[in-house]
């Protein structure tokens, strides 16, 4: 598709979160006749109005309209599930269903990395995103991370920039709904569990995370987690693969050997900085600094350039996210932690005896896995929301469990009984809207109560 075909189209954009306000201003700038029908009235907003109607989009809320199967194409939310009525309306019509960021794709014309896996995507993106500037490159980093893909995109179209690079985080929603996108570079972090509530099985989760390597050919390259159990699983049938590992020091093209962090050039080693020396904890973000590494190295071949862009980079909110310690006791806001998996990774960056939040908004896991990863120095696993019975049927009385309804009480009771050098972790394994709007606002609500305490340090 490309931008002469798209002008006149009669396009329908369903859902007006982020990536649909996007995607319908994407399609008024190159001439569609776009109808965003959001059927939930309560998140359509004058905002938006204002915005649509500035853009000259039509709209509607709280219903579909049979306009919407008149479309000569729709671009859906990633929110809306597949099994959604319109969906199947629209699916037995012939209608074609692209998701935002294929769409996307068609107007992009610069080479794109493109990062997916059910862990430490918005990590890896933005250590891309900064290794990239720091070797003067354009990036523009979209995705799931906050801006929109196209909202970067029509951005992106105002500006001069003579090294442009886009570099999307993609989940598996939206790849559900590609077609022709094709990565420059397409990187899968690895394949847990998640999303068990959207997805009929595990491996139609994994199906879709690995739809990203679809359409890849010889101009473009694959970076694939040696370490990952699950991938490797997969035939991955991609001609050009680079591999990332923290624990084979051999058989890769970035890799961990003898604690320095470097690259295979050539079929010469080349070290680029002792793993110490990178600014997040944890052996999961060596990983995602090693993904970033394979994923530039077409770009950048300096390896000073890769160890001063790993050295300057500072940690994302939410992620393992320090925020300060009350009488000795190191707080740790990790609210991005939506699934059992990355509350496992954030337990094992801690030696120390540790309190950890637990609950939220269940996505269907097993939390007794969680069981054999807490070892002797817990001292208690606090549970909080909507998640909390279920959260204590599965792991009590193998762990110590107490219910406490709400972050602030897991907070004060902590503070109450732990002791100098403990450490606090709000790392739920489940999703925030029970009781939040979304991650952020409980990881800004932790850290908030956190910083306001009495005797609160950074
Ligand atoms: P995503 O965007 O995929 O959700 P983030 O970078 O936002 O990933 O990290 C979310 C949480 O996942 C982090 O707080 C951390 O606990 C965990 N995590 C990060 N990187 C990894 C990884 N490589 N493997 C497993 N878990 C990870």
């Amino acid at each position: 598709m490309n931008t002469s075909d798209i002008t006149g189209k009669n396009v329908t954009v369903l859902g007006s979160q982020r990536s649909a306000m996007g995607a319908a201003r994407l399609l008024r700038h190159f001439g569609a006749k776009v109808l965003v029908s959001e059927f939930d009235a309560d998140k359509f907003d004058a905002e938006k109005r204002q915005i649509l109607s500035d853009i000259e989009a039509e709209f509607e809320f709280g219903y579909h309209s049979p306009d919407v199967l008149e479309s000569d194409f729709v671009v859906v939310s990633p929110g809306i599930p597949e099994n959604a009525d319109i969906i199947q309306k629209i699916r037995s019509k012939d209608i074609p269903l692209y998701s935002e960021i294929e769409l996307t794709s068609w107007f992009i014309d610069a080479p794109i990395i493109a990062v997916t896996g059910s862990n430490g995507k918005t990590t890896t993106v933005n250590i891309i995103h900064h290794l990239l500037k720091t070797a003067g490159y354009d990036s523009f980093l979209g995705g799931n991370v906050g801006v929109a893909a196209s909202e970067v995109l029509v951005d992106s179209l105002k500006q001069e920039s003579t090294k442009p690079i886009f570099v999307l985080e993609v989940s598996s929603f939206q790849l559900d709904n590609i077609d022709t996108f094709k990565p420059n570079v397409a990187v899968i972090l690895n394949l847990t569990p998640d999303h068990l509530d959207r997805y009929p099985s595990l491996t139609a989760y994994y199906e879709s995370k690995l739809g990203m390597l679809r359409n890849l050919d010889e101009t473009c390259t694959a970076v694939i987690n040696r370490d990952d159990p699950e991938l490797s699983r997969h035939d991955l049938i991609v001609d050009e693969s680079r591999y990332f590992s923290v624990s084979s020091p051999s058989g890769g093209d970035a890799m961990l050997a003898e604690g320095i962090i470097g690259i295979m050039q050539d079929g010469e080693w080349s070290p680029i900085l002792p793993a110490k020396a990178l600014p997040l904890p944890g052996k999961h973000n060596l990983s995602n600094a090693l993904a970033a590494v394979a994923s530039v190295m077409d770009f950048i071949t300096d390896p000073e350039i890769l160890a001063q862009g790993l050295m300057t980079f500072s940690a994302v909110p939410h992620r393992i996210e320090y925020v300060g310690k009350i009488k000795g006791i190191r707080c740790y806001n990790d609210s991005k932690a939506t699934n059992i998996a990355s509350t496992e990774v954030a337990i094992h960056s801690f030696p120390q005896p540790l309190w950890l939040i637990l609950g939220g908004k269940d996505k269907g896991g097993d939390f007794t896995t969680l069981i054999s990863q807490l070892g002797a120095s817990t001292r208690e696993v606090l549970l909080v929301g909507a998640a909390s019975d279920i959260i204590e049927t599965q792991i009590s009385p193998a762990l110590p469990t107490r219910k406490v309804d709400t972050i602030e009480s897991a907070i004060n009771y902590c503070l109450d009984h732990g002791e100098d050098g403990d450490v606090l972790l709000l790392s739920p394994a489940c999703a925030s809207f029970d009781q939040f709007e979304n991650f952020e606002v409980r990881g800004d609500h932790f850290r908030s109560l956190i910083q306001a305490h009495e005797g609160w340090t950074m």
